[in-house]
């Protein structure tokens, strides 16, 4: 069995829009009383996964992807939700999103984005962006922490929150995009999924090349593929 580390495809020749967080419901964050660390899920390894919390967000231009990058990881189209359902349906779930306009944001945040990334930027923020659902992935297969070279340094029984350490720097569940190189799955480990994350690779996405196969036959758009190493 291949298996495949997944990213954006940021647009070769025309750059895909990106999702931007106006407003989060429901994301509640909380001390652990063990570990001492803020959490914002009941279970830090559900984090991306828990339906209860809810985003509005707008688009930052029009050009649009199938499978496009927000700072929630990644979110879907339309089509992409129905292939998904359709080929995969024991590996995903979706989440609402509050899609918002141009013409929703207030003065005080368009000035704010006005300041961050310049006028042209608020011209790109389109009205009437398409519905995108939040993608809701499960846990598929284990890393192999020692090929790997990555060293659990905490595992918290409260909050289950769980910090990794690689020569090249921490991790933990929340927030990080990683590219431990090598990478290494245990193949017996795999559960099944073609699309899935993995314990200790924070919001990264893995998939088998059946997925990748079907991505490719239904001419979905923007992800990449880069095919890694099992154990
Ligand atoms: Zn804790």
């Amino acid at each position: 069995m291949n298996f495949y580390i997944v990213s954006i495809d940021w647009g070769k020749k025309k750059r895909f829009a990106c999702g931007c967080l106006e407003e989060v419901f429901n994301f509640n964050r909380t001390i652990c009383l063990n570990c001492g660390i803020e959490i914002v899920a009941p279970n830090n390894d559900q984090l991306f996964e828990d339906k209860t919390w809810n985003v509005k967000m707008y688009m930052d231009r029009c050009h649009y992807a199938d499978f496009i990058n927000s700072q929630i990881r990644k979110i879907v189209s339309e089509r992409a939700k129905e292939v998904l359902i359709d080929h995969f349906n024991n590996a995903v779930d979706f989440a609402d999103i509050e899609m918002i306009s141009l013409r929703d944001l207030t003065a005080e945040k368009l000035k704010a984005i006005r300041d961050w990334s310049g006028y042209t930027a608020v011209k790109k923020i389109p009205n009437d962006p398409p519905q995108y659902f939040r993608l809701l992935l499960k846990q598929g297969a284990d890393l192999d922490f020692e090929k790997s070279n990555v060293e659990l340094v905490l595992n918290c029984p409260t909050c289950g929150r769980k910090d990794y350490k690689h020569p090249i720097g921490n991790f933990n569940l929340e927030t990080n995009e990683t590219t431990w190189p090598p990478i290494y799955i245990i193949e017996s480990s795999w559960k099944g999924y073609d699309i899935f994350y993995i314990e200790g690779k924070g919001n990264t996405v893995f998939c088998t090349e059946r997925f990748f196969e079907i991505y490719s036959q239904n001419k979905l758009t923007g992800l990449e593929f880069r095919q890694i190493s099992v154990s």
